[in-house]
């Protein structure tokens, strides 16, 4: 196909029963710093959808991979992923427009998490229960965790290969079938996993891709009860909506955040926690569920710590995501950034202060750091998905632990301080699925369990506590 500069513009089909379909209805995929049309990407239709999970099912029921198989098809997905690590972040600095450095951070995560979910396959086992209860003499009872059918996985465009492995690396491991709705806006790379996985040695039917639009393709996966189960990482709107679409299937939400980060007047270092709190605020552009976005910074460090926080962000620097000297790249869309501007324009308006940034040209919004903010503006209350970042004073530690929990998310948030006992109290005060001690919100190791509570979601990612999402535990009972 030719695209509008007279050159070919790459095809993908959707993934099917082991073969690549190509449909007459395609949309396309932009690259998100030039504008320009990188591919072309298959619509499937609602026929499409229901013969990839025909093909998810009747795999499910009449083929079994061993542990020892499961094992070695993601290990060397693994390794094959990292023989074509530049290539494939690549593709996300074109569809994502991703700068260099984190698109290689991305593809690096991705394959400890495939490592990861490849060891859970050689460990999945239940416990023995003691029955020690009269009329139960005479019998043994053990359970055992076995897969629940074919997964719909559903993913977001900001981490379209970490979090699409997230999904499709535990699935596999525990021995279900997948059929995988990737981003409509960053669906390349989902492809890419889907031919690695073949060439891996996935036979045919394990794994399928059906692209396309959320309300359309998206919502036909929901209208499927063949699916068991559904493992969905985005808003929380598109979150709430799955939930209440899918009537007593299993679920596991991983959903947003506008994280909190809460610098003491004691933290041990604050030129380390001013730096972590900007570069995490701005990295993927913002784009990130557990982006630092809130800070409450004691009254008596306040002023140092806006002046050094203003330092960094201003060495920031905003560009081409292809260069690697780049550190923020476009958002996902000129769309997204105006409205972040908009957010910024509304808190200004209100008495909010631009330290330094503000500005956007396209779909680039430049690091913005806000201070004189009040709890009420969007760029506090709602998910910013942006790299706007506010830091807000307080008095008295109490005052920050409510500020912080006053919000309907909680994904994660980070507490700097030098203080055990405070530390220990926040593990317990702060009402999040992760208390990060010493380090921001957007800590993440992909080995650890990670989810949230309120709406940032219900379930946990993390191998070993997906692999336990995504099977059942089953009792059996022997009389002796
Ligand atoms: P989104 O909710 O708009 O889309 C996510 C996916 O859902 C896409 O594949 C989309 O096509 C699909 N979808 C949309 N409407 C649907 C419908 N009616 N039925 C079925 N599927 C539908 O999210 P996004 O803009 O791609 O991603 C940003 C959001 O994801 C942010 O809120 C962010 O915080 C969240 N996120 C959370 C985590 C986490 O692990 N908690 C990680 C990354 C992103």
């Amino acid at each position: 196909m030719q695209n509008g500069t007279g050159q070919k513009t790459a095809v993908y089909g959707n993934y099917i029963d082991g073969n690549w379909q190509v449909t007459e209805d395609t949309f396309p995929v932009l690259n998100k710093y030039t504008g320009e049309e990188i591919a072309r990407i298959s619509k499937a239709s609602k026929e499409d959808v229901n013969r990839a999970v025909t093909s998810a099912l009747h795999t499910f029921k009449s083929k079994k991979l061993s542990p020892v198989q499961r094992y070695e098809i993601l290990m060397r997905t693994a390794q094959i992923v990292s023989e074509r690590k530049e290539e494939l972040a690549m593709i996300m600095v074109g569809e994502v427009g991703k700068v260099i450095k984190d698109a290689r951070a991305e593809i690096d995560r991705g394959i400890q998490t495939l490592i990861a979910s490849a060891e859970e396959a050689k460990r999945i086992a239940g416990e023995g229960v003691p029955l020690g209860q009269p009329g139960c003499d005479n019998k043994l009872a053990f359970t055992v965790r076995v897969p629940v059918g074919v997964i719909g996985a559903i993913t977001p465009f900001n981490f379209p290969f970490n979090l699409t492995v997230h999904k499709v690396g535990p699935a596999i491991a525990a021995g279900n079938t997948v059929v995988l709705k990737p981003a409509e806006m960053t669906p390349i790379i989902a492809c890419k996993l889907a031919e690695i996985m073949e060439e891996a040695g996935l036979p045919a039917g394990f794994l399928h891709v059906v692209n396309g639009f959320g309300q359309e393709t998206g919502q036909y996966l929901l209208e499927d009860d063949r699916i068991a189960m559904f493992t969905f990482t985005g808003s929380p709107g598109v979150g709430r909506h799955i939930k209440s679409a899918t009537g007593i299937r299993r679920v596991t939400l991983e959903l947003g955040n506008n994280s909190p980060n809460i610098v003491h007047h004691d933290a041990p270092d604050l030129d380390k926690a001013a730096e972590l709190c900007v570069t995490r605020g701005f990295s993927n552009a913002g784009q990130a569920c557990i982006s630092v976005q809130r800070v409450y910074v004691h009254r008596d460090v306040f002023d140092v710590f806006v002046e050094k926080a203003a330092k960094v962000a201003q060495s920031i620097k905003v560009g081409d995501p292809a260069d690697s000297a780049t550190d923020v790249g476009p958002m996902i869309s000129e769309k997204e950034a105006k409205r972040a501007e908009e957010w910024i324009k509304e808190a200004v308006h209100h008495g909010a202060k631009v330290v330094c940034g503000g500005k956007r040209e396209g779909a680039v919004l430049y690091p913005t750091v806000l201070v004189g903010v009040t709890a009420e503006m969007k760029v506090v209350c709602q998910e910013v998905f942006a790299p706007v970042i506010s830091i807000i004073p307080f008095d008295d530690i109490d005052d920050a632990f409510r500020m912080a929990n006053d919000s309907r998310l909680g994904l994660q948030a980070g507490l700097f301080t030098a203080n055990l006992q405070l530390a220990l109290r926040a593990v317990h005060e702060l009402e999040f699925g992760g208390v990060i001690i010493n380090d921001v919100s957007t800590f993440r190791a992909d080995v650890m369990p990670y989810g949230g509570v309120k709406d940032s979601g219900i379930g946990k990612e993390g191998p070993r506590w997906a692999v336990e999402e995504m099977t059942e535990e089953r009792i059996v009972v022997m009389s002796l």
